[in-house]
């Protein structure tokens, strides 16, 4: 089960070509994540990420479309994630079910998908009520800006605040993994791709 984000939804509408698929439906389709819930990681680096993947066992890891058990790597993409030391860029794993051949990006709870902004400096963005809270955010991390405030908060009242709400869900660790059992995506996830989830505890 998984419902459509109302940006989604306007997405699908505007499709000037019926009858074809459009990206996001598309994405339904091709690109559904795995989300790698490691509990532990809240700073993510380039390191930490390598050691992620180092822990998986990829024969193991089961692919979201199908359920067989196997992929294999099959190639690497960039994303900038905003850390205190500055902006990064990322490098991501996809990998290939051997089974159904559908590829799927490897990313960990820490980090949001289409985001810059870690999943802490988000939660640490929706639960900010006053400047000084505001200003505590700048402070432990100098690459946030004004529009990353008002867009992580905007986007929490338009997409996220009432479907918490309506299942008593409150802004605390263990989030993604509730948020990919009943939405199938992580938390804060704005787009319409779906997300598998696997659990890892052995980041180091
Ligand atoms: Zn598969």
């Amino acid at each position: 089960m998984y419902y459509c984000f109302s940006g989604d939804e306007k997405k699908s509408r505007t499709c000037k070509r019926p009858g074809k698929a459009s990206d996001s439906a598309r994405s339904f389709l091709n690109d559904i994540m795995i989300i790698i819930i490691t509990r532990t990681v809240k700073r993510l680096t380039q390191i930490l990420y390598d050691k992620i993947i180092d822990a998986l066992d990829l024969y193991q890891l089961e692919c979201p479309c199908c359920g067989h058990s196997g992929c294999t790597v099959h190639a690497y993409y960039e994303r900038i994630v905003k850390s205190p030391t500055g902006s990064f860029k990322l490098l991501v794993l996809r990998v290939k079910c051997s089974a159904c051949g559908k590829t799927h990006a490897i990313l960990p709870d820490s980090i949001v998908p289409y985001s810059s902004v870690s999943m802490e400096d988000t939660v640490e963005i929706i639960l900010a009520d006053t400047p000084e809270m505001v200003n505590s955010i700048f402070w432990d991390n100098p690459s946030l800006n004004l529009s990353d405030i008002r867009r992580i908060q905007r986007n929490f009242k338009i997409f996220w605040k009432e479907r918490l709400e309506s299942f008593r869900l409150e802004v605390l660790p263990g989030l993604s993994e509730h948020c990919i059992q009943l939405f199938r995506r992580q938390f804060m996830q704005i787009r319409c791709t779906l997300c598998g989830s696997f659990i890892c505890d052995h980041t180091g």
